[in-house]
């Protein structure tokens, strides 16, 4: 029998979970709520569930990306799994209506990290598609306006863009808008080339191939201004490293920088922190900098340095934080968790974070680890269907023991809440056409 029928014909209680999200991380915790006998409701804001898989993920990554979504679908089509897809919660459900009125035994967030970290310059977000673009949108058209009927916004990569960041996420940035770059002073010139290719090749191995040089193009080419050095750059990374151990990965983060800049033509200014915005006729123009030094691992801004770049288009790739949703406390800019070993958050008893949107580490491994570790130590324990006795959680974690505590707690949902959810959630697929995990992705694929 299917969940959703399960959860029509219930006789008795049960645990059931939400899951806000279905990409790497909601995807394996429904897997994993499911081999624990709850049953889990997946929502998902988008119709298809792979999130940064899909939009992040930078579309030259293709194996890695098929691999990826085969595993979310395995878990996703699971007879045991409810898949409700367009339904974002804070505004298609509400957070109050999801954990205070529908009765769920726990509720896991694994929604991601889909909001800008806004460019720390005042004033500079009012040019926001004026001058100023942010890495999600851009990724997102470069991963889509290739698709079949595509109508999401559209840019043109002028060649004196600089992009602001440091971080993984922006090293694909500069070498989208000089793929994209190159890509187009090729087609000029009739010389049509696949950016998936010439992302594996390089630029200069293409160009060669096409027996043109970098001179006779003429492209300037992105430029990524970091506040740090190359050697700082989390490229590579270690939990509290020995001298030895972060000698090494620093000669790992400058080799791999290094490598971007002969292999996609990208220049780079270390030791810059964007202060001001340059403007012009209600546009962005540029960026004021001051240059910086790190000094025992902090950043420190050098008065008298400052200096202009004029540029068409900045893109701001400093980072991206989980989206506010009305009801989930927050601190600062990211989620108010009690721990971010059982990711509880703050005065939301069994509400979990889980995946990146807890470990902000833009990572496909993490957000997986992460996922299902908090359901098989902590969201199992605390619905009472965990594997080992509660005590045993103790030995890992003081602070899974305490979760583990409260598992008496884990409130199973009534037949009457079940069958009443039953109802909303066939009434959303009805309204969507939504009848199997399959047949919809087909459907929109
Ligand atoms: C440019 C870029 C490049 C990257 N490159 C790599 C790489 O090379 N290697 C690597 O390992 N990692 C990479 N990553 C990171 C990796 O893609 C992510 O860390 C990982 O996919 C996160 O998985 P997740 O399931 O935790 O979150 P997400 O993939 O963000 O999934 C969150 C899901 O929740 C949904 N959602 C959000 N809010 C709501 C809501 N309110 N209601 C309902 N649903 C909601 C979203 O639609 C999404 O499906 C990259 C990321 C970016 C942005």
């Amino acid at each position: 029998m299917d969940a959703l029928q399960a959860l029509r014909d219930a006789t008795e209680p049960k645990p059931v979970v939400a899951i806000v999200g279905g990409a790497v991380a909601g995807s394996e915790a429904a897997a994993a709520c499911a081999a624990r006998g709850a049953i889990p409701v997946v929502f998902e804001q988008g119709q298809r569930p792979y999130g940064k898989i899909e939009d992040g993920l930078p579309r030259w990554h293709e194996k890695l990306r098929d691999k990826e979504y085969r595993k979310i679908d395995e878990n996703l089509a699971s007879s045991e799994v409810i898949f409700v897809p367009e339904t974002e919660i804070g505004s298609n459900l509400s957070w109050d209506e999801l954990y205070a009125h529908l009765g769920f035994s726990a509720v896991v967030l694994a929604n991601g990290a889909w909001r800008d970290r806004p460019l720390p310059v005042e004033g500079a977000d009012t040019y926001n598609g004026r001058g100023l673009v942010y890495q999600n949108e851009l990724v997102y058209w470069f991963n889509h306006y290739v698709d079949e009927g595509y109508d999401g916004p559209v840019f043109e990569v002028p060649d004196d863009t600089i992009v602001v960041g440091g971080g993984l996420a922006s090293i694909d940035v500069v070498k989208i808008v000089n793929l994209e770059l190159y890509a187009r002073a090729l087609r000029e010139r009739g010389i049509k080339v696949d950016l998936t290719e010439m992302e594996l090749k390089g630029i200069p191995r293409t160009l060669e191939a096409h027996g043109i040089t970098a001179e006779e193009l003429g492209v300037k080419g992105a430029t990524l201004y970091y506040r740090r050095r190359k050697e700082d750059m989390p490229l590579a990374s270690a939990d509290n490293p020995t001298p030895e151990k972060l000698a090494k990965l620093q000669a790992a983060r400058v080799k791999i920088m290094d490598r971007v800049i002969s292999k996609y033509f990208v220049k780079f200014e270390p030791l810059c922190k964007p202060i001001d915005t340059l403007t012009e006729g209600g546009r962005l123009t540029g960026i004021r900098f001051q240059k910086t030094e790190v000094v025992d691992g902090r950043v420190r801004a050098l008065e008298g340095t400052e200096f202009d770049v004029h540029s068409s288009l900045v893109i701001s790739s400093i980072g991206s934080i989980p989206k506010p949703i009305d009801g989930i406390p927050t601190k600062g800019e990211l989620y108010h968790y009690d721990s971010w070993d059982t990711g509880e958050v703050h005065g939301l008893p069994g509400v979990f974070g889980l995946g990146n949107v807890l470990t902000g580490k833009g990572n496909i491994k993490d957000s997986r680890a992460n996922a299902i570790e908090i359901i098989e130590k902590v969201v199992a324990a605390y619905l009472g269907v965990g594997d080992e006795p509660i005590e045993a959680l103790g030995e890992t974690s003081a602070e899974v023991e305490a979760v583990a505590k409260k598992a008496a707690a884990g409130r199973p949902m009534t037949v009457h809440q079940m069958k009443a959810l039953a109802e909303r959630i066939g009434e959303r697929h009805q309204e969507l056409g939504y009848t199997d995990y399959p047949s919809w992705i087909a459907d929109h694929t």
